[in-house]
């Protein structure tokens, strides 16, 4: 279970100092989820830390949609 970081994502760094687990790196186009890393949150909080602060609600729970990505 992950989340991960559409396209639009403008890499303002706001997610991933709030990420328990350090799962949000910088990609080559923008911030990406390390998958293995990301537990969405449990055993941390009630709600994924990262859409909480995201200011483009960029970062979505579930599959991925390739065109976005
Ligand atoms: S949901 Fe939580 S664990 Fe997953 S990337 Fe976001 S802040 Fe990190
Ligand atoms: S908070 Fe949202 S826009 Fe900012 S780097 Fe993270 S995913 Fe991208």
């Amino acid at each position: 279970m992950s989340v991960w970081i559409e396209a639009v994502c403008i890499n303002c760094d706001m997610c991933a100092p709030e990420c328990p687990n350090t799962a949000i790196y910088r990609g080559e186009q923008h911030y990406q989820v390390d998958a293995d890393l990301c537990t969405e949150c449990v055993g941390f909080y009630n709600k994924p830390a990262c859409i909480e602060v995201c200011p483009l609600d960029c970062i979505q729970i579930g599959t991925v949609v390739a065109d976005t990505i």
